[in-house]
């Protein structure tokens, strides 16, 4: 049997509304269609890994409310374990507010909510998740101690540890040295390290220790660092239609590359084309490819003589 991705991570519900203009303090205006999609980084990257075919088991934490029950449904239904996803009596389900006006400009406003109290308890009650597991995802949008947990149990348990550092923000370097793949978009690279230039932060990446790091480029793909080399995979040219969660089905399809035993390049290559796939569908969730989608993908490419 093949082994398994543990995800340690969040789950919103994203409440998005639409809106010809922001409103000033004060002002109550009338918006347009409101829906609601399933979100927050871990469970888009569990449903991400999960759809490609990978074996995920989720840790994380949501409210005893009807978003709870939505997002443990559509993550199930899409083949992620969530048994050890708890239900929290004292804390509403993580959401985010998120306003779309006319000309696709956002804001959102994040309640974290049952998110911020999964604690590194809750990682070592869990721990049975990590037994037979191959690579442990993580993210930032879950309390860093408990993030700081799952990397000890995934060392206890010889898993290889995947952080995709997200939302951006500045962690101590010595974080870093649990991690074996670190994904940054240049956004994330740029806080981490506090130099907006690529190369100069992953030079400063590798005097932290950092020994693999894939830096994703948006339309410009991936860069690809370990000890000795650094390579740049150029991006798929496809019709981009939304780049919403590109990031996540580029982390989610590395995790389960390397689980299937995939080296650097060629998971890097794969989730390249993930990534891809994403931009050419609206929506966070609903634009994941399956693998099914991905293999006829890379299938047309192969046969116009592509890479
Ligand atoms: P994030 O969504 O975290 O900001 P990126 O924008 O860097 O991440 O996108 C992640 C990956 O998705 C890229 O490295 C690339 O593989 C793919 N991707 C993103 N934008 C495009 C695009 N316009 N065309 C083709 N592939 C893309």
């Amino acid at each position: 049997m093949t082994k398994h991705i543990v995800v340690v991570g969040s789950l919103n519900m994203d409440l998005v509304v639409r809106t010809a203009r922001y409103p000033l303090p004060g002002e109550t205006i009338i918006g347009s269609d409101f829906n609601t999609f399933p979100g927050g980084k871990g469970s888009n990257q569990a449903v991400a890994a999960a759809r490609l075919g990978g074996r995920v088991k989720m840790i994380g934490r949501v409210g005893a409310d009807v978003y709870g029950d939505t997002l443990l449904q559509t993550v199930t239904r899409s083949g992620v374990d969530t048994s050890f996803i708890r239900r929290d009596a004292q804390a509403a389900t993580g959401i985010a507010l998120i306003t779309v006006d006319t000309s696709g400009q956002n804001t959102i406003v994040v309640a974290q909510g049952a998110n911020a109290r999964l604690t590194p308890e809750d990682v070592s009650a869990a721990e049975e998740a990590f037994n037979g597991a191959s690579v442990l995802l993580i993210q930032l949008e879950s309390p860093l101690p408990s993030v700081a947990r799952a990397i000890e149990l995934a060392r206890k348990h010889g898993a290889q540890v995947v952080l995709n550092p997200a939302p951006a923000q500045v962690v101590e370097a010595a974080f870093l040295s649990g991690v074996d793949y670190l994904i940054p978009n240049q956004n994330e690279l740029a806080s981490l390290t506090g130099i907006p230039s690529v190369p100069e932060a992953v030079s400063v990446l590798r005097s932290w220790g950092v020994q693999r790091a894939i830096v994703t480029l948006g339309g410009e793909g991936v860069l690809l660092v370990d000890a000795d080399q650094e390579v740049h995979l150029p991006a798929h040219r496809v019709q981009v239609v939304d780049t919403t969660a590109a990031g996540d089905a580029f982390v989610g399809a590395f995790t389960v590359a390397l689980n299937e035993g995939l080296p650097i390049r060629p998971a890097a290559a794969w989730a390249n084309a993930a990534g891809a796939l994403a931009v050419t569908r609206a929506g966070a969730q609903p634009s994941l490819p399956t693998r099914a989608e991905l293999d006829l993908f890379l299938r047309k490419i192969i046969n116009k003589g592509g890479e």
